[in-house]
């Protein structure tokens, strides 16, 4: 498979915000959403089997290779780019992660069939919004792919974002299929310098108040590594 980068940092986002994780980012993506953070990864990329993809995992994880030690945070994050394009190779890898027993989380738009992904797999899926660029793109069907454990995130630059996914989650009864509802203000994607919520494309405050007026089932979900490192930092 083609993997742009695979390294061992703090989680960013989702419920799992602040654990240790060791992220595998593959290369390639369909899509082209205007904020976008991940664009050195739409190309080039290193092949790799997905046994060399796992002793890479395991050496981040426990690098003194006593996994004992690290048993506590057994946290891995596929990513991209879109992983499920190179779908044939990264469900054995996550079947092959899932053994060796780890936690996998699969971050995916949702636009390519989600159906063949291990159940144990805890899906962050994230649907696009009008002025994402690729609105429209969310594969409904993908709905019955999801389960209890997941999660679904919505990326928003604005109002009318906003209200399309105030009204996703509602027409389609999120609460009762997913175990957490991600409203996250966009980045703008050349932020650099300065940690601070002013690089939101939306006010975190406005999005709060919005959430707080119309009683959403959502969690307001900041990407914690752009208030760590430089929000221009790869590999964190
Ligand atoms: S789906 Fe993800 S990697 Fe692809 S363009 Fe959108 S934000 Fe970037």
């Amino acid at each position: 498979m083609l993997i742009t980068e695979i390294y061992k940092s703090l989680q960013g986002e989702s419920t799992y915000a602040g654990l240790t994780c060791v992220f595998v980012r593959l290369t390639g993506c369909n899509l082209r959403c205007t904020w976008c953070d991940s664009e050195f990864s739409f190309y080039g990329g290193k092949k790799m089997p997905v046994d060399e993809v796992l002793a890479e995992v395991d050496k981040l994880h426990a690098p003194t290779g006593n996994r004992q030690l690290a048993t506590v945070n057994c946290l891995v994050e596929i990513t991209g780019g879109e992983p499920m394009l190179q779908e044939r190779e990264v469900v054995p890898l996550m079947e092959r992660l899932i053994s060796a027993g780890y936690t996998i989380l699969l971050e995916t738009s949702g636009e390519r069939a989600l159906g063949a992904v291990p159940k144990q797999v805890i899906k962050i899926v994230d649907v696009k919004c009008p002025h994402s660029g690729a609105a429209e793109t969310f594969a409904i069907e993908n709905l019955k792919a999801l389960g209890p454990h997941d999660e679904l995130k919505f990326v928003l630059s604005d109002r009318a974002d906003y209200e399309f996914a105030r009204d996703f989650v509602r027409e389609h009864q999120l609460s009762e299929r997913v175990h957490a509802i991600l409203f996250s203000p966009a980045f703008r994607k050349d932020a650099s310098g300065a940690r601070d919520a002013s690089h939101c494309l939306l006010n975190p405050a406005e999005l709060a108040q919005w959430i707080l007026a119309d009683n959403v089932p959502a969690r307001l979900s900041m990407q914690l590594h752009k208030f760590i490192w430089d929000p221009a930092a790869k590999g964190v």
